[in-house]
Order: C-alpha cells, then sequence, then structure tokens
C-alpha cells in the first residue's frame, strides 16, 4: 500500500510541477471559469468540441498542487472522449475522491491515472482542490457563463 501511494504522489508532484494542456486555447469552442475560495484556486477551462468528442482541451491557472494536478491529468484524460464519457468520468472520479465505493458507472471510461485521488478522501478541504476543474468542465460543456465556486 505504501509503495502505491508513493507512486500517487509522484504523480500529483509530477503533473503539478509539469502541468500538460497548460495554455490558452485558441478557437475554443467552449470555456469556463472556476473559483475554489477556500484554498484560493482558480482555473479557466478551454474545450475544443468536434461534434460530440472533446477535440482538444487545456486550461490555464493558478492554485494548489492539487487543483493543478486534477487540471493536468482532466485534459490529458479527455481529448478524444465524447461529452457522454466525459460526464460518465466526473461521476466515477467524485466517487473516488470522496471515499465513495467504486461503482463501475455504464460508458464510463476506465479511470486510469485519475485514480491517484483516492487519498484527497481523507482530506475534505482538498476535495474540492480536487474537483474544482471537474465542475468547471461541467459548466463549459453547459455553456454557463457565470464563474464556477465551489463554495
Ligand atoms: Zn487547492
Amino acid at each position: 500500500m505504501a509503495d502505491l501511494r508513493d507512486l500517487y504522489q509522484q504523480i500529483i508532484v509530477d503533473h503539478s510541477r509539469s502541468p500538460r494542456n497548460c495554455r490558452v486555447l485558441q478557437g475554443a469552442s467552449l470555456s469556463a471559469e472556476g473559483d475554489n475560495p477556500l484554498c484560493g484556486d482558480h482555473v479557466t477551462l478551454y474545450v475544443q468540441m468536434e461534434g460530440e468528442r472533446v477535440k482538444d482541451i487545456s486550461f490555464q491557472g493558478n492554485g494548489c498542487a492539487i487543483s493543478t494536478a486534477s487540471a493536468s491529468l482532466l485534459t490529458e484524460m479527455l481529448k478524444g472522449k465524447t461529452r457522454a464519457e466525459a460526464e460518465a468520468l466526473f461521476e466515477s472520479f467524485h466517487d473516488v475522491v470522496t471515499g465513495a465505493p467504486y461503482v463501475e458507472k455504464p460508458g464510463a471510461p476506465a479511470l486510469g491515472k485519475l485514480a491517484v485521488f483516492a487519498g484527497v478522501s481523507q482530506f475534505p478541504l482538498r476535495v474540492k482542490c480536487a474537483t474544482l476543474v471537474w465542475h468547471t468542465l461541467k459548466a463549459a460543456l453547459n455553456q454557463i457563463k457565470e464563474p464556477v465556486s465551489t463554495e
């Protein structure tokens, strides 16, 4: 178990130090902003859809290691996924970070590296850091213009 925790820790540190897809996406068809005032995390998410599929996705923001790593891994996971897969993945991810028993959702892609956030469930304040970008994704997909707040 300790080894697995170390590996998870390494992935989070790696993604927080060298976030993937961290840039403005020119020509993004969808975007949304999210704030987590409890921690000071802020994220802007850009999504380029092609039909029902995420063609490209990127983010910019500043926040703690957890929120940055979560945004980085989200963009890595969602490229090429459909809207329905993205929403199903959010449900699975939410279960993981809140410590709910893992139940495979119909049509949900494998969690893959998102499983690294399982440890977050022990730190309720950190759950908001990890889920901020996912709530922001939902707002982008639903074209909600007001910034998302975790409060
Ligand atoms: Zn945070």
